[in-house]
């Protein structure tokens, strides 16, 4: 019987440091076999593992259409984190994966699409960004991005910003407070929490609302959603729970009827709202 735990072995390519505490790997197989193999849907994850401290989830940062390599971005929080953070090009890390189901992309593909998110929560929906920018023509609605960080430095991917807003994507920011880097930048950052966007913003129209990001922000959110009576099975909210296996075995992600490791991380607010402090 195959080890489900079995990781395959990745070098880094790159390193590129997004913010104070989230740097951005570039990685790629070793194996031939394993790059041509590894397919993926925005949203869904990957364990990465380090000897002697365990594994972590991350999300995928790039479309899954690239071939030759995949990018995550890791905020320093804790052991494995700050390690990984200070690994180097060329060396190895071992992963396995993908996990969960991702985000609907045949719904987000048809639909005006209004992205909520705060920090590290946002690097799910880069890969979900980047593929519209490679396979436009496959995307037939609008996407309206409102976005927050504590700070203008710890907004992920702002090397992207105009290129998005260049291809039509409504980007708009929030920061918790504004400092020089923000003043500087040709961005206007509004100050406050993300869920004055949905207040004060006009919306894309019937969107499809994909969220992410800390759970009280997911709470928020949700409150501005029902002030403007967007349908609960219209948001999808992307859930990080502490993790384990991330097949749907050891029971740490269980909410509910479900694993969050196997049964989400993305759920539909319709299906999971009725459980009790699930943010
Ligand atoms: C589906 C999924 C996707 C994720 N994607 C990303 C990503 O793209 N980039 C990224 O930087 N992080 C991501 N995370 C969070 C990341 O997995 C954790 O930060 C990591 O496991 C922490 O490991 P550590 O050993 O460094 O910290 P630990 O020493 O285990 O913990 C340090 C601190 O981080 C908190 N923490 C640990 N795990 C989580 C978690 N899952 N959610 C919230 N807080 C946590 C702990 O409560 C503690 O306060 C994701 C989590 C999930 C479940």
């Amino acid at each position: 019987m195959l080890n489900p735990y079995q990781t395959k072995l990745v070098v880094i390519k790159r390193v590129i440091k997004e913010s104070s505490d989230v740097k951005r790997f570039v990685l790629e197989f070793e194996n031939n076999v394993d790059k041509e193999n590894f397919n993926f849907i925005p949203g869904q994850f990957i364990k990465v593992s380090i000897p002697g401290l365990g594994d972590a989830p991350f999300s995928f940062g790039t479309s899954p259409r690239i071939k030759e390599n995949f990018e995550i971005a890791v905020r320093a929080v804790g052991n494995l984190t700050n390690f990984l953070n200070r690994m180097q090009i060329g060396q190895r890390l071992g992963l396995r994966g993908p996990y969960g189901n991702g985000f609907p992309m045949d719904i987000i593909k048809k639909r005006n699409v209004l992205i909520v998110s705060g920090g590290c929560g946002f690097v799910p929906f880069k890969s979900i960004i980047d593929d519209y920018l490679i396979d436009r023509k496959n995307y037939h609605g609008k996407f309206q991005i409102f976005y927050g960080a504590r700070s203008f430095d710890d907004l992920l991917f702002s090397s992207n910003f105009e290129k998005w807003e260049n291809n039509k994507i409504d980007l708009k920011l929030m920061v918790d407070k504004e400092d020089n880097m923000c003043k500087d930048s040709q961005y206007k950052c509004n100050v406050g929490l993300v869920t004055e966007l949905i207040k004060n913003e006009d919306l894309v129209e019937k969107p499809v609302v994909l969220v992410c990001g800390p759970p009280i922000m997911v709470k928020f959110v949700i409150l501005e959603l029902d002030k403007l009576s967007i349908p609960h099975s219209d948001i999808f909210v992307s859930l990080e729970r502490r993790m384990e296996c991330g097949i749907g075995v050891c029971e740490h992600c269980a909410i509910g009827p479900y694993y969050v490791c196997k049964d989400g991380p993305v759920f539909a607010w319709d299906k999971i709202e009725w459980i009790p402090n699930i943010i």
